[in-house]
């Protein structure tokens, strides 16, 4: 195969790669935001646990205020019981130091009820500690892979940007501007496709059977008719020893 085209060939791959990796770092903000999304939804029983608490306690200090007014409610009936002159204001203070007496009773019910709840919402809160720890110590590792994530790839892609200047700037000045005029106008940068099994693999149109053998010689720049990517042609031997290898441009992706 003509030297051009293994370089173009290979400025494919580079390109590719390239494409691959900046799409890959695009997408870790939303990554990142599901993992988080995922600790929210995992979390919720537990805030839901703490919200509990948290009401239970506002609700034992209002009614431990309550109850402090309520006994100086009784208090002061009791005083006016000692100080009344007469059977009216004696009934009369009877009946407000049993008024309050009763609602500290039922506020104090109420009280213990509260109480229960605020040591049951902590118990329970206690026993999944080690649950909400795994769950945060999982979510950070997931998002700390996905920061080494971006770095490396972040490295790799400055390095594959220079490796691929290098392969620009040594093609023939007509080769290098084909292959920049072709990636430009193709929506999957893809300017170099394989020729298989007779047909164009990027649009899968038909090849001629001369234009296939123009394309297995390889000495000159074949484009499909169609797309007008620049085709070239990997003998099934070669394909099967450089499996690996082989960086196929890959049009499904
Ligand atoms: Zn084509």
């Amino acid at each position: 195969m003509k030297a051009e085209l293994k370089q173009l060939i290979a400025l494919q791959n580079t390109d590719t790669r390239i494409r691959r990796l900046k799409a890959d770092i695009e997408a870790i903000p939303q990554r990142r935001a599901e993992i988080e999304r995922e600790f929210d939804q995992r979390a919720f029983e537990i805030r839901a646990l703490e919200t509990e608490r948290d009401a239970a306690q506002h609700e034992r200090a209002r009614l431990e205020t309550e109850i402090f007014e309520q006994r100086k409610r009784a208090e002061r009936a009791d005083r006016n019981l000692m100080s009344s002159k007469n059977a009216q204001e004696y009934e009369a203070a009877i009946r407000e130091a049993d008024a309050a007496r009763k609602t500290i009773s039922q506020l104090e019910t109420t009280l213990l009820e509260k109480m229960e709840a605020i040591d049951q919402a902590e118990n329970q809160l206690k026993e999944r500690e080690p649950e909400v720890e795994r769950m945060r110590t999982e979510m950070e590792q997931r998002l700390k892979e996905l920061d080494e994530q971006t770095r490396s790839e972040s490295e790799e892609i400055t390095a594959r940007g220079i490796e691929r200047e290098q392969i620009f700037a040594s093609l023939p000045v007509q080769m290098a501007a084909l292959y920049k005029r072709i990636s430009a106008r193709i929506r999957d940068g893809i300017a170099v496709a394989e020729a298989r099994n007779s047909s164009c693999s990027a649009c899968f149109m038909s090849l001629r059977p001369q234009v296939m053998a123009e394309i297995r010689r390889g000495e000159e720049v074949i484009t499909c008719d169609n797309c007008n990517r620049i085709l070239y042609y990997v003998p099934a031997e070669q394909k099967a020893t450089e499996a690996s290898a082989t960086v196929t441009p890959n049009v499904a992706a």
